[in-house]
């Protein structure tokens, strides 16, 4: 069997130099590693009772869609500022250098809807921590982050504590 990181693409000083970033178009273009990712990721969750997957933009779509069909539930896309077209919410957070932010329709979660949160890449977690608190303040229970890859040397984790978190490939 093929491994999924024979599929993930290295690509050096992306955005910007110093950055090695690892590229998952490669997955997404073979149906059956894409397939095969897809299951991995189902297989982190013993607890598939999900009302929403809420994923991440824009890489956190691909396989966010997949899984909210995968579960026969919501999907609901996290955009950058001014992408949503509805009423949003908006949850600033820390970057490295400077600040960020992401929104999410207002209609989006339900009180009490038991949520997935779901992007491609886990790095210092800042993204994801912001993604659970929009989730958290619209009433919303995260059940789990889940990610395709954590690079684990970023430390992501110790932002998420007190979530469920699990990555299908870690760095
Ligand atoms: P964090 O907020 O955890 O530092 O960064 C996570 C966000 O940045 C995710 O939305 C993810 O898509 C993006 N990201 C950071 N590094 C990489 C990378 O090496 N590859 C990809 N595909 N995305 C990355």
């Amino acid at each position: 069997m093929q491994e999924l990181q024979e599929f993930i693409r290295e690509v050096k000083d992306f955005p910007k130099p110093g950055v090695v970033f690892k590229d998952i178009t490669p997955l997404l273009v073979n149906h059956s590693m894409r397939e095969q990712a897809l299951q991995s990721l189902i297989s982190l969750m013993p607890d598939r009772q999900i009302d929403v997957v809420v994923g991440v933009e824009s890489r956190g779509f691909f396989f966010g869609t997949l899984l909210a069909a995968a579960l026969k539930c919501s999907f609901v896309p996290v955009r950058k500022p001014g992408k949503l077209p509805f009423q949003t919410l908006t949850q600033v957070y820390d970057l490295e250098y400077g600040q960020d932010s992401l929104q999410i329709h207002t209609d989006g979660i339900k009180k009490g809807d038991k949520v997935l949160i779901h992007d491609d890449v886990l790095a210092t977690g800042g993204t994801a921590k912001a993604v659970c608190n929009l989730v958290e303040a619209l009433g919303g229970e995260v059940v789990q982050c889940n990610f395709l890859m954590e690079l684990a040397f970023l430390n992501g984790r110790d932002k998420l504590k007190g979530f469920n978190t699990k990555a299908v490939v870690t760095y």
